[in-house]
C-alpha cells in the first residue's frame, strides 16, 4: 500500500512548537497501530546543523548512523518509534549541494538548472526516500521548518504543492498557527491566522486542518470564525492550548481534540481508538510526585533553553520513572569560580551534571565543579566533555599528574590525557575526525556501569573528536579511577567511574539521545536516584 502524507507548516510566529506537535501527532497515530515515518525539511542553507552555534540553533541531535541533525528529531525520537536516520532531516543546503554536484558532473547537460523543476524534484525525491525506509509505513509526517511567508522556504512549499497535486487524496496539510490573546481588548484574535492562511493559499497550498496554538482553549465561535475565513471545514479547526504540567500531555490533548479521527477521515485511513495509556501514565506520575530533587547543570550554553534539549528531557525521564519532580538549575561554567574554587552560588544542588561542549571557555569551572563533587561526595554526571573534565580533575588532584589537560584546551601540554587519536598515534590529521553516531561499548562486569545497564554490551551515540589517551590508564586506575566501558575495536575508553564515590561517572558518549519518557535511560534513572539518596542523607 502507498503511504499517506501529512505536511505540517507553521504560520504567524516561529517557536510555536511545530516539532513537538508533529511528534505528538506521530504518537497519537502510533497509538492506533499505524506505522509512522517522520521527515524534517529545513529551509536553511547549511548542509546540516553540525557547524551551527548552539546559541543560535539549539542542540545538535545525533542519529545512530551519525547524522548531525535538527533538534526536532529528538522530539520525534522521544514521542514515536519512527526510523530516524540521515534520511529524516533534509536541509535546503543538502538539496542544493546534490543538485549542484550533479550539474558539475554534467548530468543536466544542455539544460538550464532551475529551482523548478530541479530543486523541487530533489525535494520530492527526499520525501519519497523517507517514505521508502520501511515498506510498511502507513503515513509520513513531513514538518517544514520556518514560518510560511519566509522567502527561503518557498522552494520547499512549491515542492509540496506539486507533490500533493500528483497524489490526490493521499496528502494532507496541517497548518499550525498562533491565536494570541490581547489583554487590552480582552479577546483572542484570529487575524494573524487568516493572514498566514492567505499566504499559504497564495503559494497554492490549501490547508486541510488548522491547529491553533493558544493560551486557553478556543470557543466554538472563534473556531467557526477561523473555519469561515480560512475555508477550512468546521471540524478541522482545532486548538492546542498550552499544556500545564508536561509536554508529554500533548498527545492526550490532541487526541481529545479528535485529531486522529480527523486525519483518518480526511486520508481515508481506518480509524480505531488510539491507545495512549503510556502517555496517561506519564502525566499521572508527573502530577503526583513523591519527592523532588535539584540538579545543577554546568555548561557553556545554558542561557539558550534549547541548547541541551535532550539532556533536560532525559533528566526528566529519570525523575518521572522514580515518581519525582525535578528542578534544573543552570550555571554558566565560566562564572562558577571565585578565587580559583567553586563559588558559594553553585552549592546546594543534590547533584551536578557537566554536559557536552567544545572549546576552552568554562573548562576550569567544569574541572573545579568535578573536584567539588568528588571531595564532597555529591553525585556527578559527566557527559562527553563532562567526562573529560572528570578525568582531568582526577588526574591532577588524585593521581598527581599536575599538568594533565586536554589538547583541545592546551595543544602543547606535556600530559595530554585527552587528545586527538591522530596525536596519540602520531599520524597526520585525516579530516572528518569527529566520532559520530552509535558505537558498541563493552562494560566490565562488577562495575557500577554494569549494575546500571544490567548487560555487558550497549550501543550509545557519540559526537566528539577527542579521546582518553590510554598511555595514562594504569596510573589513573592505580589511583582509583575505573575505566569500565570500552569500544573494543579501537580500545577507546567510553566510561570512567570514581571508585569509592557514591556516584561519579563520566561517559564519552551522549546517553541523552537515547532516552524516552516511555523508556527512560538507565543512567539517568540511576543518577536521579543517587541525587535523591544524597538529598536524604544530607537532610537526615
Ligand atoms: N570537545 C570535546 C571533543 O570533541 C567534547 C565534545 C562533546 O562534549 N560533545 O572531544
Amino acid at each position: 500500500m502507498q503511504p499517506k502524507y501529512l505536511f505540517v507548516t507553521g504560520g504567524v510566529v516561529s517557536s510555536l512548537g511545530k516539532g513537538l506537535t508533529t511528534a505528538s501527532i506521530g504518537a497519537v497515530l502510533e497509538g492506533m497501530g499505524l506505522k509512522v515515518a517522520i521527515l524534517k525539511l529545513d529551509p536553511y542553507l547549511n548542509v546540516d546543523p553540525g557547524t551551527m552555534n548552539p546559541f543560535q540553533h539549539g542542540e545538535v541531535y545525533v542519529t545512530d548512523d551519525g547524522a548531525e541533525a535538527d533538534l526536532d528529531l529528538g522530539h520525534y525520537f522521544r514521542f514515536t518509534n519512527a526510523p530516524l536516520t540521515r534520511s529524516a532531516n533534509v536541509t535546503s543546503g543538502q538539496i542544493y549541494n546534490s543538485v549542484l554536484r550533479r550539474e558539475r558532473k554534467g548530468d543536466y547537460l544542455g539544460q538550464t538548472v532551475q529551482v523548478i523543476p530541479h530543486i523541487t524534484d530533489e525535494i520530492k525525491q527526499r520525501i519519497l526516500e523517507c517514505a521508502r525506509q520501511d515498506e510498511t509505513t502507513d503515513i509520513v509526517l513531513v514538518e517544514i521548518g520556518g514560518t510560511v511567508g519566509d522567502i527561503e522556504s518557498l522552494p520547499i512549499l512549491e515542492a509540496i504543492r506539486q507533490f500533493r497535486q500528483q497524489r490526490p487524496g493521499e496528502c494532507l496539510n496541517l497548518h499550525l498557527t498562533y491565536v494570541p490573546y490581547l489583554e487590552a481588548a480582552g479577546e483572542v484574535k484570529t487575524k494573524p491566522t487568516q493572514h498566514s492562511v492567505q499566504t499559504l493559499r497564495s503559494i497554492g497550498i490549501i490547508p486541510d486542518i488548522i491547529l491553533c496554538r493558544c493560551r486557553t482553549p478556543l470557543s466554538q465561535e472563534i473556531k467557526d470564525k477561523i473555519s469561515l475565513f480560512c475555508s477550512v471545514e468546521r471540524g478541522a479547526v482545532i486548538d492546542a492550548a498550552d499544556v500545564k504540567q508536561t509536554i508529554y500531555e500533548l498527545p492526550l490533548r490532541l487526541h481529545e481534540e479528535g485529531i486522529d479521527q480527523l486525519i483518518c477521515k480526511l486520508l481515508k485511513l481506518q480509524h480505531c481508538e488510539s491507545d495512549l495509556s503510556p502517555w496517561k501514565e506519564i502525566v499521572r506520575k508527573v502530577s503526583h510526585p513523591t519527592n523532588s530533587v535539584t540538579v545543577g547543570v554546568i555548561g557553556k550554553y545554558v542561557t539558550h533553553q534549547d541548547a541541551y534539549k535532550s539532556l533536560y528531557e532525559a533528566l526528566n525521564h529519570g525523575a518521572i520513572a522514580l515518581g519525582l519532580s525535578l528542578q534544573i538549575k543552570t550555571f554558566e561554567a565560566d562564572k562558577v569560580l571565585k578565587d580559583g574554587t567553586v563559588d558559594e552560588s553553585l552549592k546546594g544542588c543534590d547533584g551536578y551534571l557537566v554536559p557536552g561542549g567544545f572549546g576552552e571557555r568554562g573548562w576550569l569551572g567544569k574541572i573545579e565543579s568535578a573536584k567539588y563533587c568528588r571531595e564532597k561526595k555529591i553525585p556527578y554526571f559527566g557527559i562527553c566533555l563532562g567526562m573529560q573534565a572528570l578525568v582531568i580533575e582526577f588526574a591532577r588532584n588524585v593521581a598527581g599528574i599536575k599538568e594533565a589537560n586536554s589538547t583541545e584546551v592546551d595543544p602543547t601540554t606535556h600530559a595530554p590525557l585527552i587528545s586527538l587519536l591522530s596525536e596519540q598515534e602520531g599520524v597526520a590529521e585525516l579530516g572528518g575526525t569527529m566520532r559520530l553516531g552509535a558505537y558498541p561499548c563493552l562494560i566490565e562486569e562488577g562495575s557500577r556501569a554494569y549494575s546500571i545497564y544490567g548487560k555487558p554490551k550497549i550501543y550509545e551515540r557519540h559526537r566528539h573528536r577527542y579521546e582518553f589517551n590510554n598511555r595514562y590508564t594504569d596510573s589513573l586506575e592505580r589511583a582509583g579511577l575505573k575505566f569500565s566501558g570500552l569500544f573494543e575495536e579501537r580500545k577507546l575508553v567510553e566510561i570512567a567511574e570514581v571508585e569509592g564515590h557514591p556516584w561519579m561517572i563520566g561517559v564519552q558518549y551522549h546517553p541523552e539521545f537515547l532516552s524516552k519518557p516511555t523508556e527512560p535511560h538507565p543512567l539517568f534513572i540511576s543518577f536521579v536516584q543517587a541525587m535523591l539518596d544524597y538529598k536524604t542523607s544530607v537532610n537526615g
